[in-house]
């Protein structure tokens, strides 16, 4: 399985997922024009994806959800309260599939498994992605307000975490946001902070965990220094041998072959013989 993503912060979010020829798009945050250009730069056609799923209503990420669908004929998993919430965005041309946290779906070999998150959405939900042939597992877990036990629990033995980092508390306080913003950014129905990522992270370590991804950081309230080195001081401790890289607002980042991780952290046992 092969994971790139496209871009992710407050101004969109958007991840491609690879197994063979099965393309998955996990949200559609940037404008169609702009999904196309970051697809391009990672040379894949639009037409040959073959879902996209949404995880909630906010429009970081679901700008350019009916464009993708009516432009490149591309099916959309969505829950039935998301999609009242993001009618406008529709016109009943889409291919429109529901998806929810009661059952795991199967895409074309990848096992789809929606779970509920806390945050200020009409009906969000994160996803991990197990490719069935390697039981390779892919987590994404951005917009969360706090990381509750069902998310720990959905979360659990991913080869790679793309979780969310989103702000640094003494940043935050000193942005230009208003106090609304800050506050509702900084409470459980928000965001999660560096030091929430970290615990989150070190939580869910395991031996075979490869990768993990920092994303949805914020701009005006946070440095990829900074949540970098906190999340990386707590696996250190924990003797967490992969990377912790930093998701970028404007560009997609290099492609992670999730085979090729799991090798790096886990060599392959020598025979005796
Ligand atoms: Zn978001
Ligand atoms: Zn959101």
């Amino acid at each position: 399985m092969k994971v790139t993503v496209l871009g992710s912060g407050s101004r969109g979010n958007s991840v491609l997922i690879e197994s063979g020829d099965v393309r998955l798009l996990v949200d559609a945050g940037f404008s169609g024009r702009d999904m196309e250009r970051r697809l391009a730069a990672v040379e894949i056609a639009p037409e040959s994806i073959t879902a996209l799923l949404i995880t909630h209503d906010h429009s970081d990420h679901t700008r350019g959800m009916g464009v993708v669908a009516r432009r490149w004929g591309i099916p959309i998993y969505m829950t039935e309260p998301t999609r009242a919430a993001c009618h406008k965005l529709l016109d009943g041309t889409e291919k429109l599939r529901r998806y929810g946290s009661e059952e795991p779906v199967e895409i074309q070999g990848l096992v789809v498994a929606p779970f509920l998150t806390v945050h200020d959405a009409v009906d969000p939900i994160a996803v991990t992605v197990t490719e069935s042939a390697t039981g390779q597992k892919l987590g994404i877990a951005t917009d969360l307000g706090r990381a509750t036990t069902p998310v720990r629990a959905a979360l659990q033995g991913c080869d790679l975490l793309i979780l969310e980092s989103n702000h640094d508390p003494i940043l935050l306080r000193e942005s230009h946001y208003p106090w609304s913003v800050k506050s509702r950014i900084a409470s459980g129905h928000g965001h999660l902070s560096n030091r929430a990522a970290a615990e989150l992270a070190g939580e869910l370590y395991h031996k075979q965990l490869a990768t993990v991804i920092l994303a949805h950081l914020s701009e005006a309230a946070n440095e990829p220094e900074i949540a970098r080195d906190t999340v990386g001081v707590a696996l250190e401790k924990l003797r967490y041998r992969g990377p912790v890289h930093v998701a970028s607002q404007e560009t997609p980042m290099e492609t992670m072959d999730v085979s090729r991780l799991r090798a790096l952290v886990a060599p392959p046992q020598l025979s005796l013989l």
